[in-house]
């Protein structure tokens, strides 16, 4: 296996972040998951919160899943279903927002 088959990547995303939008005015729009594992008698489930998240206007959704079990999520958490909302979000968010972020300089 050559070991120069990996892509570098131009920016590096923030912890947490498995999805980025762009947006009409060049902004990004993430979508962020966080899950927090519990132990129950039945074994570990997951508390899962998933936000999408536009740095050009700071506008939020939210969305939260309690008890998870992660094992039935399939291998790419990003579209399975729990991220259908935020997938929306994002995506008809990043098509209509010209909101640019603030300069930090
Ligand atoms: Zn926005």
């Amino acid at each position: 296996m050559p070991s120069s088959a990996q892509t570098a990547e131009s920016t590096v995303w923030p912890e947490g972040v498995i999805a980025r939008y762009v947006t009409v005015a060049g902004a990004t729009a993430d979508i962020k998951a966080i899950g927090i594992d519990r132990q129950t008698s039945v074994g570990t489930i997951t508390d899962i919160t998933i936000t999408a998240y536009c740095q050009g206007c700071r506008q939020k959704d939210v969305s939260t899943y309690l008890g998870m079990d992660t094992s039935t999520l399939g291998d790419d958490f990003f579209t399975s279903s729990l991220c259908d909302d935020a997938r929306k979000w994002a995506q008809s968010h990043a098509e209509k927002c010209r909101a640019m972020p603030r300069p930090t300089a």
